[in-house]
């Protein structure tokens, strides 16, 4: 059987004191932009202030990472989906505890759109999957594979831990 790779990604050591996040306690090298230039923090913290600053983006961007993963068409739009968020409390019960919610296509022949999204437990979802033979419970919930999810705690971001 295949197993997926964990899929956890570090941030590079900086070499001297000018490429060093800025960060208290991080020792990873600034990320660059597209267009060349050196941000403020590493990757990884700013991936961190990211889900704090703005979790529905950041939630929003690992189901679209998800989708890529599973090459189904995305068209969730961050409107769209802090509507949905909103309507459906998404944001409060989402974890990881086998009750806790997570995101299911209500037709798994389509992408994701904000019509075909509907909430699920971690526990239905994965007994779904086996149920209809969609071969997909092998395939990692959207929240649990996500290499860019940071730890909100900073032990987790130094090791690399997925907390998810
Ligand atoms: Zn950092």
């Amino acid at each position: 059987m295949w197993w997926r790779r964990k899929n956890t990604r570090k941030a590079k050591k900086a070499k001297s004191k000018e490429d060093k996040c800025a960060a208290p306690w991080c020792r990873n090298e600034r990320a660059v932009n597209n267009t060349g230039r050196r941000l403020r923090l590493c990757w990884k913290c700013r991936s961190r202030q990211l889900k704090e600053r703005h979790p529905v983006t950041y939630v929003l961007n690992a189901l679209r990472q998800a989708a890529r993963h599973r090459r189904v068409p995305f068209s969730i739009t961050l409107a769209d989906f802090k509507a949905w968020c909103k309507e459906t409390g998404y944001m409060e019960t989402r974890g990881m505890e086998p009750t806790s919610m997570t995101i299911d296509r209500k037709d798994h022949s389509k992408g994701y759109s904000i019509d075909n999204i509907q909430l699920m437990t971690h526990l239905e979802n994965s007994t779904n999957g086996a149920a209809f033979g969609r071969g997909e419970q092998n395939a990692p919930k959207p929240d649990e594979w996500d290499s860019q999810e940071p730890a909100v705690e900073a032990a987790y971001v130094c090791s690399g831990e997925n907390p998810f």
